[in-house]
């Protein structure tokens, strides 16, 4: 992430997690309180060197570090995502070769990231995630990874999420951009939200709401019930 802002709370972030060197926060009680969900990408983060960046092999080519939720694992890992220059309308797009991750239908669904879905902040850049559109009915098994986080949607099939650069409409982004350890807890929230039918964007929790919230439930105990259109706390409180 560009700012120096804890991954949890709205405060500064001094600290930094001692083995990916990615991710900020304020304070040990935040650090504790995202280490939960952090945990899970933190070993791949670390050992995710950029200097094994593969060299592109044609003019127009380019590899970004991507986050793989891959059903035959249980963790999702990094991995680097080869991009093309293609024309998409008229305009050039860094096109992700998405069959080489196995998102290999015709339909393939597209959901934009443009902000922390729990603190409200907009992030650096646009994160897109990307699966099978018939994932439901085309035989995709389960995807534990993504599972693991306890979203309420019956994920299957291969996920894949990266990032491009700049955080306008769609059409407007174009190049890609590598994605990190920061960008998870935006994923995480998303897949927890997942199922409202508000956008995303304008899916928010009141500064009030936040300040009554504690650092666990700010990263990612949130639960969003698409019963009762509303947002529950860790302990089952309605926020
Ligand atoms: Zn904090
Ligand atoms: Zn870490």
């Amino acid at each position: 992430m560009a700012d120096n802002l804890c991954e949890v709370c709205p405060k500064t972030g001094d600290q930094r997690c001692s083995r990916c060197r990615q991710v900020r926060y304020c304070s040990h009680q935040c650090q504790r309180a995202a280490w939960v969900k952090h945990k899970l990408v933190c070993d791949s983060a670390t050992e995710f060197n950029s200097q094994d960046r593969p060299t592109p092999d044609a003019a127009e080519v380019y590899y970004r570090r991507a986050l793989l939720f891959d059903p035959e694992k249980t963790k999702p890992n990094f991995i680097w995502l080869k991009f093309k220059l293609e024309q998409v309308d008229g305009h050039f797009v860094e096109q992700p070769q998405l069959d080489a991750v196995g998102i290999d239908e015709p339909d393939i669904e597209d959901f934009m990231i443009q902000k922390h879905p729990v603190l409200d902040r907009t992030l650096p850049h646009t994160i897109r995630l990307r699966f099978r559109d018939n994932f439901l009915s085309d035989g995709s098994k389960a995807n534990a990874p993504v599972q693991s986080l306890k979203t309420k949607h019956d994920w299957r099939g291969p996920m894949v999420a990266y990032a491009m650069k700049g955080t306008e409409g769609i059409e407007d982004l174009r190049e890609s951009d590598d994605l990190d350890a920061t960008d998870f807890p935006s994923i995480v929230s998303f897949l927890k939200v997942y199922g409202d039918e508000r956008p995303l964007t304008t899916t928010r929790i009141t500064n009030e709401d936040l300040k009554n919230m504690s650092p666990a439930e700010r990263a990612g105990g949130i639960i969003f019930d698409s019963a009762t259109g509303s947002f529950y706390n860790s302990a089952g409180r309605r926020l």
